[in-house]
């Protein structure tokens, strides 16, 4: 093949698709729509290559920043007609940071925005709003799925058993809960602890994401999947990528797994630990 010419969009795509085959990254071109293209290639040039395979299949397409030549032969295999794939729609990420950044904010005004809020179904049996508390200058936030039995009483977030467990796993990354900023995706407790809604989370999240642009904490840790996936807009399994450090508008984001699933499953309790100590780690503490 003549390589000096422009390639055809139909080569460009057989290149980009003979080059994920040669790095055997399998399919790619599957469930990337919900992540936006900064993420994406910020998280995978962050993953080491150990942690790869474990990078969320939206990420791995991103691996590569340019196509690689076209080869001059072309293997047997290339040369039947590829099927056609749609390449991804994927909307620029800016836009919508853009659009949820608000001037001059606070998380005063956040709260005041807020108000009694009767924005999603999760008001009707809400008793208290649980906004989010502790450092409003923490280097570290806690992100959570949303407030159970206890916080709705109370209108604090992770006061319960599970609230216990993680002032536990604070202390002893060596920090107090005065350290750091907690607080949930959705601020109403969904009704018998369920997960909440996809249009529940759409219409709280935006003012989870106003705190995060107030704190500016240098990482954030997301407790469990519902956090994780509001926050890296993924619907992929947290299994699938607990422990890896992603971007989140400039700031490192790591999930790990909720306390609440660590008081039913006590095994995974070292899964946890060994992501706290990347968080240590990253934020350079020592256990004291
Ligand atoms: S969960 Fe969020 S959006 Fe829904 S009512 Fe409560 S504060 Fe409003």
């Amino acid at each position: 093949m003549d390589s000096s010419r422009t390639q055809t969009p139909r080569e460009k795509l057989e290149a980009w698709l003979r080059y994920y085959d040669d790095l055997n990254l399998g399919a790619f071109y599957t469930d990337r729509r919900t992540m936006g293209n900064r993420q994406i290639h910020r998280a995978a040039l962050n993953a080491t290559p150990a942690e790869l395979p474990r990078v969320p299949p939206a990420v791995l397409p991103a691996i590569a920043v340019a196509p690689p030549p076209l080869p001059k032969a072309v293997p047997p295999k290339l040369q039947t007609p590829a099927p056609v794939i749609a390449l991804p729609v994927v909307n620029p990420s800016s836009l919508f940071e853009a659009i949820d950044r608000v001037e001059n904010d606070s998380l005063e005004r956040i709260r005041e925005d807020l108000g009694e809020c009767t924005r999603c179904r999760l008001h009707k049996q809400r008793n208290k709003i649980v906004f989010g508390q502790g450092n409003p200058h923490a280097e570290l936030v806690f992100v959570g799925e949303g407030p159970g039995h206890d916080e709705d009483i109370q209108g604090l977030a992770f006061v319960g058993r599970a609230g216990k467990l993680l002032t536990q796993m604070i202390e002893a990354m060596g920090l107090t809960r005065d350290d750091v900023y907690i607080c949930n995706v959705v601020k109403c407790r969904p009704p018998e602890n369920r997960k909440p809604e996809e249009d529940e989370v759409a219409t709280c999240s935006p003012y989870l994401f106003r705190q995060l642009d107030v704190i500016k904490p240098k990482a954030i840790v997301c407790l469990g999947g519902t956090a994780a996936q509001a926050l890296l807009k993924t619907k992929d399994s947290i299994s699938r990528f607990r422990g890896t450090w992603f971007d989140y508008r400039g700031t490192k984001l790591l999930a790990t797994y909720h306390p609440a699933y660590l008081l039913r499953n006590p095994a995974a309790k070292a899964d946890v630990w060994q992501d706290l100590k990347k968080v240590m780690a990253q934020l350079g503490l020592k256990k004291k």
